[in-house]
C-alpha cells in the first residue's frame, strides 16, 4: 500500500515510479486524487490501481490492529492521517513540523479547518504523533503547543486590525524578524487568520 497524505510536491514526487516499481496500489482522499490529476494529468496515475479512502476506511493491519484514516485538513483540504485504531502512533503529515509551524494558504488552506483539525487529534489523544518533517514525538504536547500559537497570533491579528493596520503593516509587526524568502509564507497565514475570523464575524 502507498498512502498519500497530501498533493503538495514534496509528498508526491516520483510516488508514481516508486507505486509502479513495487507493484503497489496508491490510496489518497477525493481531492488529492483531483488536484493530482489537474497538476501532474492523467498519466501520473498509468497501471496503478487507486483507490480513493475516506474518514474511518480501514487502509490496512499493524500489529493485526485496525489502521484508520483520519482527514486532517486545514493545511490542505484533502489531507489525510493514519492510526491503528488504538492510537500508539499518529501519522499526521503536514499537520504540525518538529521545527516551526506549517502553511495555512488561503487556497487549500483553511485555518478555521486546521484549528478543529488540531483540536481533533488533540481530543483523540495518540501516544506518538509523527509529522512528514521531523521526528516521532511523545504525546499530543506539540499539537497543543501548535494550537497556543496559532491563538496567540489570531489574538495579535485582531489586535493590530483593530488599530487599523494592513496585512502588509501586520506583516511587519509580527513576524518582523523573519528571513525574507519565509515573509509570502507569513503572509498566507496572516490572511488564513483574517478569513476565519470574518467568516466567524469576529473582525
Ligand atoms: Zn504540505
Amino acid at each position: 500500500m502507498f498512502f498519500i497524505t497530501h498533493h503538495h510536491s514534496d509528498h508526491v514526487d516520483r510516488a508514481d515510479k516508486l507505486a509502479r516499481e513495487l507493484s503497489l496500489p496508491m490510496m489518497m482522499s477525493q481531492y488529492t486524487l483531483d488536484r493530482l490529476s489537474e497538476k501532474k494529468g492523467l498519466e501520473f496515475f498509468n497501471n496503478i490501481r487507486v483507490q480513493v479512502v475516506g474518514e474511518s476506511d480501514l487502509v490496512t493491519r499493524w500489529l493485526e490492529r485496525e489502521v484508520l484514516v483520519y482527514e486532517v485538513p486545514g493545511h490542505d483540504e484533502g489531507q489525510l492521517a493514519i492510526a491503528p485504531k488504538s492510537l500508539e502512533w499518529f501519522i499526521a503529515g503536514d499537520l504540525f513540523q518538529g521545527i516551526g509551524t506549517v502553511v495555512i494558504g488561503t487556497k487549500e488552506g483553511s485555518m478555521k479547518k486546521y484549528f478543529a483539525t488540531l483540536e481533533k487529534v488533540i481530543q483523540l489523544g495518540p501516544q506518538v504523533v509523527f509529522p512528514s518533517h521531523g521526528i516521532g514525538l511523545g504525546g499530543t504536547n506539540i499539537l497543543e503547543k501548535t494550537l497556543e500559537h496559532r491563538k496567540l497570533r489570531e489574538k495579535q491579528v485582531i489586535d493590530l486590525k483593530s488599530q487599523g493596520l494592513n496585512n502588509e503593516q501586520i506583516l511587519q509587526k509580527i513576524y518582523f524578524d523573519i528571513p525574507e524568502p519565509l515573509k509570502p509564507y507569513a503572509m498566507a497565514n496572516i490572511e488564513s487568520h483574517i478569513k476565519k475570523l470574518e467568516e466567524e464575524n469576529r473582525l
